[in-house]
């Protein structure tokens, strides 16, 4: 590998005398607490072990020269450009050159680099590769000007670059979670105060697998912003007497004053989704049937009353738990498409995989992929070269 590094670099960007840096940044996945970041309530996500690794290396052009292994546009650009502006005709060096300009707003500047990402996360799945790239991205340059720099820090400007530059309106999560993993744990994450706390994570005999369908997320703008006002409207009606508590924290028993059937029926998915991330916080440490119980019960609330799991991930969750040794699944993400995880006990895994893709692929004829993931640390330094 690192032989094949350094020759990818020689034909790439020549030959250097300076040393290639390796930097690696994982994606995540959010365990439970869904649609709970945008109504005040906490989420569950951990790093996982597909990710972006980075090599970058400084050279002489005063130049961000780019490459990805998984896109064909390469990107240079002076890295004295005053202002880096958003341009389709980047693609994904969007990504990148994003982080790089709120840096650079942020008063740092630097030298020319090139820059070699290699990757085995699924783009545009719901894994986060955008917030690893960014992540990433972020860690390396600050890394390597002796910036010291901390990891909330880089979080926050990564969800800068995302909602400024890229121009998604993304919660922190994503960026969070990629940046603050810790092997074998949880994060427990209030994403409205930023606390959060480390959960281990025993299973005792179980895996968590995800399962990617790889189906298209295309419909699902429209109804993220549906969803979004319909809790608004359901927060609004329940602080009506001058209150102001977020949705999450609401109290079940006053759910029958919100006149609108719909908003009643989120409000009931958000508020017993955080009653089931904080029950998660014990149960995740070694109440197996507890852990699944919830899970399953998280998948039910967002497909009955949140109504955002669609055919795909209904689908997939039935597939899973029809399978010998699987307790627990439920869709992740924002909804209707894209990946969702299975708990399976740790001998079935293997069958588990392959029925599971094929049984995916008869009933909807999509390939589904399945990985298995321990939770991992965050961006971090390999090594060099
Ligand atoms: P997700 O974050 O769910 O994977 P997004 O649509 O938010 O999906 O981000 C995906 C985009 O991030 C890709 O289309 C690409 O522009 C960029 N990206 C992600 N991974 C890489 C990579 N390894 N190399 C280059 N660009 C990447
Ligand atoms: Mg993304």
């Amino acid at each position: 590998m690192e032989k094949n590094i350094d020759q990818i670099f020689k034909r790439l960007f020549g030959t250097s005398n300076h040393a290639i840096h390796h930097y690696h940044c994982p994606g995540r996945l959010n365990f439970i607490g869904e649609h709970l970041d945008y109504n005040g309530g906490s989420v569950m996500p951990f790093a996982i072990e597909l990710g972006i690794d980075l090599y970058i290396r400084p050279n002489q052009e005063m130049k961000f020269r780019m490459f990805s292994s998984d896109f064909e546009k390469q990107i240079i650009l002076p890295s004295d450009t005053e202002k880096i502006q958003y341009s389709k005709d980047n693609g994904w060096g969007n990504y990148p050159l994003g982080i790089i300009e709120i840096l650079k707003q942020k008063g740092f500047s630097f030298d020319g680099y090139d820059f070699y990402f290699k990757s085995n996360l699924p783009t545009g799945a719901g894994l986060s590769s955008s917030a690893a790239i960014e992540v990433l991205t972020a860690f390396a340059l600050l890394d390597l000007a002796a910036e010291k720099i901390d990891r909330t820090q880089i979080a926050l400007w990564a969800k800068e670059a995302e909602n400024n530059f890229i121009g998604v309106a993304c919660g922190i999560m994503d960026q969070f979670a990629v940046a603050m993993g810790k092997n074998g744990h949880l994060i427990c994450l209030n994403c409205e105060t930023m606390d959060y706390s480390y959960v281990p994570v025993n299973l005792d005999g179980y895996s968590i697998l995800i399962l990617n369908t790889k189906t298209s997320r295309s419909l699902e703008h429209s109804y993220f912003n549906t969803r979004r006002a319909e809790c608004e409207e359901a927060e609004n009606e329940l602080n009506k007497n001058g209150n102001s508590t977020r949705l999450a924290h609401a109290d079940l028993k006053h759910l029958d004053i919100i006149p609108s059937e719909n908003a009643r029926k989120r409000a009931q998915h958000v508020i017993s989704e955080q009653s089931r991330v904080i029950a998660m916080k014990d149960a995740i440490s070694g109440d197996i049937d507890l852990v699944a119980g919830l899970i399953n019960a998280s998948h039910l609330s967002l497909k009955n009353d949140f109504e955002v799991t669609g055919e795909y991930l209904d689908r997939m969750q039935e597939i899973a738990l029809r399978q010998d040794g699987c307790i627990a699944s439920r869709m992740t993400g924002a909804g209707f498409a894209g990946c969702g995880l299975a708990i399976v006990e740790n001998e079935k895994v293997s069958s588990f995989k392959n029925v599971f893709v094929e049984q995916y692929k008869d009933a909807l004829g999509f390939d589904a992929e399945v990985y298995t993931c321990n939770p991992q640390n965050g961006v971090h330094k390999v090594g060099e070269i």
